[in-house]
């Protein structure tokens, strides 16, 4: 099936009991285990036990996101950065990862401060640069952490190549999918062994329910995460599941305009006298379009511009009207982020200068407003 249609009938669309064209929100932690003490002694188990190693709702929607990316197993998490940690949590104290130095600031300064802090060493690299990729690989290292297009310069990382190096230094590949979503990128076709979600962003869709995913390659990685998932705890609500699966039903709508709107706002900026540079994939000029074209179906809904001084850039965040100055990203409303206030503040200031997030730089996820409409406003924003 095309991914259109995977969107929509998938195994979190229909209860097999039922009939509901919606899975049921299983509101419960415990399961009844009679079955298992038969007089026979014949041994039957239940599914389910326990909700925080497994609970229904939530199966169905790692059943779907696994299915959307192509993976053999999914698992879903209470956040997007709990993905994140509990993924890393397969790894231990002494072992190496190498991580793209513009990854999401939340998944940089865990990486940096608290698994650091239990032996698990790092690496930043410039992950479009590959002779940096290869010289941080060293004996104790385990995984390449990807983020493409990055956060917040959209940066593009070939993925092929890149996972093609880390199979020959036998690493695990990992990426965080969350800007472009399974409907636009789907790195395990590129050879990745874990793809993260912050189903919070585009999957969820409407800036009101908070989780994460995961999907893995192959079962046996699908144990060591799920290990983790159940022993440490960051599972997803049942009710969050249920709204994460909705979200994902209008995925695409939603996506096939933002995107469409994304380009019309990032062409509109690269031609206003007070913008400096705008970074988007689906523009011409962008370094890394080629590549990106060769491995995503578009350049997706997130842009960011830079305006020649900060009294502009802080003077368009307090006057549109239509663009929220918010953290997050992928809603249905659009939003303006201010990286070195919000998403890159624990970054330190000479670090973030060194990689171009500075003070004149916006970065906006577009909603589903009309494209002219935004365009009027950042208009009125900007003069
Ligand atoms: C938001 C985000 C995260 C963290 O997800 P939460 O759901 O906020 O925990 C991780 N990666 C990227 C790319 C993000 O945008």
């Amino acid at each position: 099936m095309n991914i259109g249609t995977l969107l929509i009938h998938n195994a979190g669309t229909t209860d097999a009991a039922t009939g509901a064209l919606s899975t049921p929100v299983f509101q419960a932690t415990t399961f009844d285990q009679s079955v298992s003490f038969r007089e026979d002694g014949a041994k039957v188990e239940r599914e389910f036990d326990y909700a925080r190693s497994g609970n229904p709702t939530r199966k169905a929607l790692e059943q779907t996101i696994a299915a959307l990316e192509g993976g053999a197993n999914g698992y879903a998490f209470s956040s997007g950065i709990a993905a994140v940690s509990s993924v890393l949590g397969i790894f231990a104290a002494g072992d190496h990862i190498v991580a793209a130095e513009d990854i999401y600031g939340g998944s940089y300064r865990i990486i940096n401060t608290f698994f650091k802090r239990w032996g698990l060493e790092s690496t930043a690299v410039d992950a479009s640069n590959f002779d940096e990729i290869k010289k941080a690989i060293k004996p104790n290292t385990k995984a390449l952490f990807l983020e493409t297009p990055s956060n917040p310069l959209l940066k593009i990382t070939d993925l092929n190549a890149a996972f093609a190096l880390a199979r020959e230094a036998g690493l695990v590949s990992i990426v965080d999918n969350t800007f472009m979503t399974p409907y636009l990128q789907r790195p395990i076709e590129n050879g990745a062994d874990i793809v993260i979600h912050s189903a919070t962003k585009f999957l969820g869709g409407h800036s009101d329910v908070l989780a994460g995913l995961a999907v893995v390659r192959d079962e046996a990685l699908g144990k060591e995460v799920y290990r983790v998932q159940n022993g440490f705890g960051a599972v997803l609500a049942p009710w969050d599941s249920w709204l994460t699966l909705r979200g994902i039903k209008t995925l695409r709508a939603r996506l096939a305009i933002q995107q469409q709107t994304a380009l019309a706002v990032a062409k509109w900026l690269q031609e206003h006298r007070h913008v400096q540079s705008v970074y988007y994939p689906g523009l011409e000029g962008h370094p890394g379009k080629k590549t990106h074209d060769a491995q995503a179906f578009g350049a997706g809904a997130i842009l960011s511009f830079k305006t020649k001084t900060t009294e502009q850039a802080l003077r368009f965040l307090g006057k549109a009207r239509l663009a929220a100055a918010a953290v997050s990203l992928g809603g249905v409303e659009t939003i303006a982020s201010y990286p070195v206030r919000m998403s890159h503040a624990s970054m330190p200031k000479q670090e973030r200068e060194r990689l171009g997030i500075t003070d004149t730089l916006i970065r906006i996820s577009a909603g589903l407003e009309d494209a002219e409409d935004l365009i009027a406003d950042f208009e009125a924003a900007l003069a």
